[in-house]
């Protein structure tokens, strides 16, 4: 049998990070078995779903490289379907109408509640076979066995046992007509030919309530593996208040979805010691029966760290996409990939995120530089630079060749000329050709800015003493 598992998430907002998460252990889990991937958007709470919501999810999964095999399917289009199921059980005697208004339903609870007991509904509708008057509207509530017990033998929760008289009688469809998510999921997860649930804890409840319905319509019941939840470092539910949640914002933030993906793994699952994974060193290990059971705590270090590993091993074609996405947050357009591509290997060991990689490879693409970082100037721009740096302006004007060799050879004779050692000349060189104090090896940064901008810019630094001195004559 051919694993399919699906992605189901209710489109109310951005894609989570936990979100993500399971959609990501519902990938890796059927990649390394050989399965197919189903993305289902549980839109049938119209008030609450938003198409926007519905974007921002496939961007999300897109951005991490987690689109599925199949889908988006719209669960609000197979309504019709859910609606002749609940039908096919009222007439199978497996439901039943229910005319409890509401009034009824809190004073019931109330005296449940009075005696101590959990309040639930009773059943009293089972045995109405009239309406109480003609046209009172109803729900339509699940028949369900009242001895017994569910068992299921959960992939991560292990073995789950719910006793069916500490459930109720479920609405499958409310008295407007419309089915609740129970009835809908139970159907669509059916027709869908899913196997294997993957879903967060938060489910463990519904899952009694939907075996049940499965085995009334007598199909065949999927497996499931209930996912701990993420929690913030203070021990919460991870929410909007923890900082970035939503997938995208780790993009914007600079970090690689390798990462991301990496990052999210580690959290309840792990292989030996290893901390740094691939895509697909994920996909060939993960399985989601070896995922703890513990609440996995999110943790922001922890995922920069591996970011940063991340950027170091990828190749640098990898980070195109994303880096010219954040060069253009800084206002640097147009770039050209051929000369963005060759000074990408020496940022990589610099940046824990592509954030930080933009804006140190800025000074390479922008036309000019018109400030020098104040720390940097006053530390190395010092007038006893002056002469050294004008000398090496000038032979470096004259050398029409403009290799990593010439650059050097030319560097080489100055400083031996000034009997100077490196350091004394290469940062100022640095703050003049970068604005700051920290760049690639000084021959790289010569090299990858080219033969125009460093000598205007060289020059810039010579004018800039130059006027330093007189001002403190
Ligand atoms: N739509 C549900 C949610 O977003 C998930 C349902 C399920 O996985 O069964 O929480």
């Amino acid at each position: 049998m051919t694993l399919r598992t699906r992605f189901a998430p209710s489109p109310t907002g951005f894609l989570h990070i936990g979100g993500a998460r399971t959609a990501l252990f519902c990938h890796l889990h059927t990649r390394h078995y050989g399965g197919t991937t189903i993305l289902r958007i549980e839109d049938t709470d119209r008030e609450r779903s938003k198409s926007e919501a519905v974007e921002a999810i496939l961007a999300g999964m897109h951005w991490l490289g987690l689109d599925p095999d199949e889908g988006p399917y719209f669960q609000s289009s197979h309504c019709e379907k859910h609606l002749e199921i609940a039908e096919q059980l009222l007439i199978g005697e497996r439901a039943y109408r229910c005319y409890c208004t509401k009034e009824e339903l809190d004073e019931m609870r109330d005296k449940q509640r009075a005696a101590g007991l959990k309040p639930r509904y009773d059943g009293r509708c089972r045995n109405r076979s009239e309406p109480p008057q003609e046209g009172a509207p109803f729900v339509i509530r699940f028949l369900r066995p009242t001895t017994g017990e569910v068992v299921w033998e959960d992939k991560i929760q292990g073995e789950v046992r719910v006793r069916n008289d500490e459930l109720d009688d479920l609405i499958l469809v409310r008295s407007d007509g419309s089915p609740t998510y129970n009835l809908s999921v139970v159907v669509d997860d059916h027709d869908m030919g899913i196997n294997l649930v993957i879903r967060g804890e938060d489910h463990l409840s519904n899952t009694p309530r939907q075996i049940q319905l499965f085995e009334a319509l007598a199909w065949d019941v999927p497996e499931y593996a209930h996912m701990p939840l993420l929690h913030g470092s203070d021990g919460a539910k991870l929410s909007k208040r923890h900082g970035a949640v939503s997938v995208l914002s780790f993009r914007e933030e600079g970090f690689l979805p390798s990462a991301v993906n990496n990052y999210l793994v580690r959290l309840g699952w792990s292989h030996g010691d290893q901390e740094i994974f691939t895509m697909q060193e994920m996909e060939s290990l993960f399985d989601i029966c070896e995922v703890g059971r513990s609440a996995a705590i999110f943790n922001n270090d922890k995922l920069l760290w591996i970011n940063s590993h991340h950027i170091m091993d990828s190749p640098p074609e990898e980070l195109l996409e994303d880096l010219l996405y954040q060069l253009e947050q800084i206002g640097i357009e147009n770039v050209d990939k051929v000369k963005l591509l060759s000074a990408v290997p020496e940022f990589q060991e610099r940046s824990k995120t592509l954030v930080e990689m933009a804006q140190k490879m800025a000074f390479l693409f922008l036309d000019d530089i018109d400030y020098y970082e104040p720390t940097a100037a006053k530390k190395y721009m010092k007038i006893s630079a002056l002469p050294p740096l004008t000398e090496l302006t000038r032979r470096l004007e004259s050398n029409n060749e403009w290799t990593l060799e010439s650059i050097e050879k030319v560097f080489a004779s100055v400083l031996a000329a000034f009997e100077m050692k490196m350091g004394k000349l290469a940062q100022p060189v640095r703050v003049a050709l970068t604005g700051t104090a920290t760049s690639p090896g000084i021959y790289e940064t010569l090299y990858l800015l080219g033969r125009t901008k460093s000598l205007s810019r060289l020059q810039a630094g010579v004018l800039y003493l130059e006027e330093k001195s007189q001002s403190t004559d």
